[in-house]
């Protein structure tokens, strides 16, 4: 997989394989230590959070190092071959602390376990419990099963489950930028995709619950929150449907900023464009996966949208929210995929001019449409050719980008100090470019600054604070 930059946020290649650590309350304490570790989209990010919130109320206490832990999760993802060989690589290593302490419990998470239910138990001896994404409120439970000599699973699916009376808690965070989920699972049937098969049917969660969340972590100095779903635009909860949650969860707070993620182009509304345009904290940018920039293969992906379609949704964007910054997904060297065709992602990429991009090599996933109907009949070495050549393409665009940047004020949420220096603060624009300037003494983590871009890196604004 290739991402420009590697760190926007939805899916942030650093954070792969983070483990959760949370502050530890003695008074409840069972004596018993949880590592938790995640990879995959932000939202198994969160759910990890939500893990973390049960079995804190149980008593355990979290760590950061899994070999004095009592209790070892992985929190996995399904979404292409590689994600999942990650995560099998990883369990060889658990497989020393684990004979050192034959009493640690091993538990899978998420989408792998859900894909492979029991069959990881008989795959995998070192693992004890599997457990899907829709039964975490059934772990307590389970670890109980193990403690009691057994191996458990529980990968039921729910239509309801949206956890949301759970507050996740967030301690290992910069202190200033959260995600809030804002509903489970996937409806859609796009034929590449394992999603709706792991994580269940589309369910939305109580508006009143989200505002609520978002309303606590702006009074916990939190300063931005990312609304996420697998498709935000399909948000509906009785007669509230995206735009009117947008609207209320910008309502807040003028200081709170509000971003969202991932829109689909079949789906995001002209209603929700201009509620972005009339909320000033409500950040100018969009993640609007294209996948291909052909109609036919778009048809047999499934995506529900054309060529000419996605072009319009992309005009509407420049109309109604002309300095909006959009990012997107895609795939080569799908099933059938033609040169013509591939050349079709490249000219929709120069019509749109995308901020970023992931971009993604097809990987044929058990279960699919795409599985049981077509054959993955592009060699390898072309789809990483095909790959290549989209990479480029994006970076000459970022740059391009980035540089339509330079020489302008940009208001920007300090997020914390930037990587390479202590001196300098970085944080991030409107349009969700990294911006990094000069430490200055009057401002601090969480508040807003202006700054000037001076100059840029292929992904990064450089700049100074103006006043
Ligand atoms: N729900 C979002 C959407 O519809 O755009 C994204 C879901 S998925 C977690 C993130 C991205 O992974 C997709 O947009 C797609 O580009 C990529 N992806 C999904 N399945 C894939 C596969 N089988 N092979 C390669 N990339 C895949
Ligand atoms: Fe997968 Fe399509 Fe749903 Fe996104 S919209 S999660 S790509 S099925």
């Amino acid at each position: 997989m290739f991402e420009i930059p590697t760190n926007t946020k939805q899916h942030d290649e650093t954070r792969q394989g983070e483990a959760l650590l949370l502050e530890n309350d003695p008074k409840k304490s069972n004596g018993r230590k949880l590592y938790i570790e995640s990879y995959g989209c932000q939202m198994n990010f969160s759910d990890s959070e939500i893990v973390a919130s049960i079995l804190l109320d149980k008593g355990f206490e979290t760590t950061r190092d899994y070999k004095e832990a009592d209790v070892v999760f992985i929190n996995t993802c399904s979404i292409r071959e590689n994600a999942e060989q990650r995560v099998r690589n990883r369990l060889k290593e658990f497989e020393s602390a684990k004979a050192k302490n034959p009493g640690m419990v091993v538990g899978v998470l998420g989408c792998m376990a859900e894909r492979l239910k029991s069959k990881f138990l008989e795959e995998e001896r070192l693992v004890d419990v599997v457990v899907g994404p829709d039964a975490y409120r059934d772990l307590p439970n389970l670890i109980e099963k193990v403690d009691e000599g057994s191996r458990a699973v529980n990968v039921l699916l729910s239509r309801e489950e949206t956890y949301a009376d759970i507050s996740p808690v967030r301690l290992n965070t910069n202190g200033v930028t959260a995600f809030i989920s804002i509903m489970r699972g996937c409806d859609n049937m796009c034929s590449f995709c394992v999603v709706p098969f792991t994580r269940g049917r589309e369910r939305s969660r109580d508006p009143q619950s989200i505002v609520k969340e978002a309303t606590d972590l702006f009074k916990a100095g939190y300063r931005e929150v990312t609304l996420l779903g697998q498709n935000v635009d399909s948000y509906k909860y009785e007669t509230v449907n995206f735009a009117n949650l947008l609207e209320q969860v910008a309502q807040v707070s003028p200081l709170l900023r509000v971003r969202f993620s991932t829109s689909h182009p079949k789906d995001i509304t002209d209603e929700v464009l201009h509620t972005m345009a009339r909320y000033e904290n409500i950040c100018k940018y969009i993640h609007l996966p294209v996948q291909s920039g052909n109609s036919r293969i778009l048809k047999l992906m499934n995506r529900t949208y054309d060529r000419a379609w996605y072009m319009d949704r992309v005009d509407a964007i420049r109309r109604i929210i002309p300095e909006c910054g959009i990012s997107t997904d895609v795939i080569t060297g799908f099933c059938s995929e033609t040169e013509e065709e591939h050349q079709d992602t490249l000219s929709m990429m120069d019509y749109v001019r995308y901020d970023f991009a992931y971009m993604f090599a097809y990987s044929e996933r058990p279960g699919t449409l795409a599985a049981k109907r077509y054959t993955d009949d592009i060699p390898e070495e072309v789809k990483k050719r095909r790959l290549t050549e989209v990479v480029d393409r994006q970076r000459e665009h970022s740059l391009q980008r980035l540089q339509t940047y330079v020489g302008k004020a940009h208001k920007v949420l300090i997020e914390g100090l930037s990587k390479r220096s202590d001196n300098d603060y970085c944080g991030r624009n409107d349009q969700n470019s990294m911006v990094v300037f000069p430490k200055d003494e009057r401002y601090h983590v969480g508040d807003y600054v202006t700054v000037y871009a001076e100059k840029c890196t292929s992904a990064t604004l450089i700049g100074k604070i103006i006043d």
